[in-house]
């Protein structure tokens, strides 16, 4: 980007809204630019779009800076766009600017006793935008569901500046397209989703970890899906040995179990997960919140390779035996994040585990040496990418929504 169109940018957008880019920012983009508002971002939008100025929506570039290659001219951080815009209780809905974090977001709800059941790690840095555009989940995936069973409603901007919306504020609505889903996991590569409406849910009333320890992988997984068949359980995390938590211990599979509902719920479960597995430890009250965000937030080893598979939950221990990896499972949603040493090969290895097991793989960090040898996402059939990059030109006809970031480079 030459230095007229910087300008430009600068005087478009007002004084301490384009600014330098620090820490990951540096590998994902030239410049930062902070729109104020709508009316700004539409207007950024269809300079960008007529000087071809290429741009990327950005949260806290932990992803961005591994999946871009090159910096892109400009990123649009939404630092201004990050209110709570309303909150129904009653009807237990919630619509917020796309640049809030689920920390601040999680604060708001729990005034009310109420929460957004999508945990992704580290709330505090995580932006909605962010969640949605790379379609993030936690734990309570196995209970609840994923992001698109929460999201009634999204506002973008893109082609041509002009905010557009999907779905509504309400939960039951009629609403053409299903924008939603096109915008959920689309790596800012169709637009830059400005507003968010979830349905939420009440918080459970008591929550409490069911805690196991195990000597190797397959008897960690044996016993989670014992205790997934036996109970309506909240999550089902295992961690392998050297994943760092409080309630790690040397060498061996960590299983956390989670439970919520009322007090005499819980009891029963307790009374349960303990009938159906012998000498498992139960967490309560501050000790068991403190556990949770541990295993929510923990972090993997800093391998070659990190990557998230998503597979048939009880295809999880085969793709993972063998590999020698670190990983931690939402075993019983069939998603774990893994770490391991080795080239393109290793990657391959998992991946065509992960088809075996008739599900996928995708890069979330790679050692900069591997850069080029091995793709982020995996290669969809034919047909299937022949639709993607109909709809990638439909939404982005000038190609400056964080290109090449996306399934087969699109
Ligand atoms: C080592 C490692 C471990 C990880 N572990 C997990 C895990 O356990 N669970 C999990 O779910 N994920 C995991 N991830 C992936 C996760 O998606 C990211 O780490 C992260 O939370 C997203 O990055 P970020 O919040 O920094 O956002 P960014 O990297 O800034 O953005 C993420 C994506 O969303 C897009 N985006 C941002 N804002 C908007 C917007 N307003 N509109 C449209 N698109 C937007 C960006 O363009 C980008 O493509 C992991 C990633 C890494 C590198």
């Amino acid at each position: 980007m030459n230095r007229d169109v910087q300008a430009e940018l600068g005087e478009l957008l007002g004084p301490g809204r384009i600014r330098q880019p620090r820490g990951f920012e540096q590998a994902v983009a030239r410049v930062v630019l902070e729109p104020a508002g709508l009316d700004e971002m539409g207007e950024l939008m269809r300079v960008c779009e007529r000087d071809r100025i290429t741009i990327a929506p950005i949260g806290a570039c932990r992803t961005l800076r591994h999946l871009r290659t090159h910096p892109v001219d400009a990123a649009i951080s939404l630092n201004h766009l990050a209110d709570v815009i309303s909150h129904e209780p009653d009807d237990m809905t919630v619509a917020v600017g796309a640049g809030i974090t689920l920390g601040a977001l999680e604060a708001a709800l729990g005034r009310h006793g109420q929460h957004l059941p999508v945990d992704p790690p580290l709330p505090e840095q995580t932006t909605v935008g962010a969640m949605l555009g790379a379609a993030q989940g936690g734990p309570l995936r196995l209970s609840a569901g994923s992001v698109r069973d929460f999201l009634i409603g999204v506002q973008f901007v893109g082609h041509g500046g002009s905010a557009v919306r999907g779905g509504g504020r309400v939960v039951k609505n009629v609403a053409g397209y299903d924008l939603m889903k096109v915008m959920i996991g689309s790596f800012g590569t169709l637009g830059i989703i400005t507003e968010a409406t979830f349905k939420v849910t009440p918080l459970p009333e008591v929550y409490a970890m069911a805690l196991s320890y195990h000597a190797n992988l397959n008897d960690a997984f044996e016993a989670g899906f014992q205790l997934h068949d036996a109970l309506p359980l909240l999550h089902l995390e295992i961690l392998s040995p050297g994943l760092r938590t409080p309630m790690a211990r040397d060498g061996r599979y960590l299983l956390a179990a989670g439970m919520g509902g009322n007090r005499k719920d819980v009891d029963y479960q307790i009374d349960q997960i303990r009938r159906t597995l012998a000498g498992i430890a139960v967490a309560e009250g501050e000790e068991a919140q403190r556990f949770y965000s541990a295993v929510r937030d923990v972090e993997l080893p800093a391998a070659a390779i990190r990557m998230q598979l998503s597979v048939m939950p009880r295809e999880m221990p085969s793709c993972l035996n063998g590999l020698a990896v670190q990983f931690r499972a939402h075993a019983g949603s069939g998603v774990a994040q893994v770490a391991f040493e080795g080239g393109a090969e290793a990657a391959a290895q998992l991946r065509r585990a992960a088809a075996q097991a008739r599900g996928h793989a995708r890069v979330l960090a790679l050692d900069p040496a591997l850069r080029g040898a091995i793709a982020f996402f995996d290669q969809p059939a034919a047909g299937v990418m022949k639709l993607m990059a109909r709809l990638k030109a439909a939404f982005d006809p000038a190609g400056i929504f964080n290109p090449g970031c996306f399934v087969g480079g699109l």
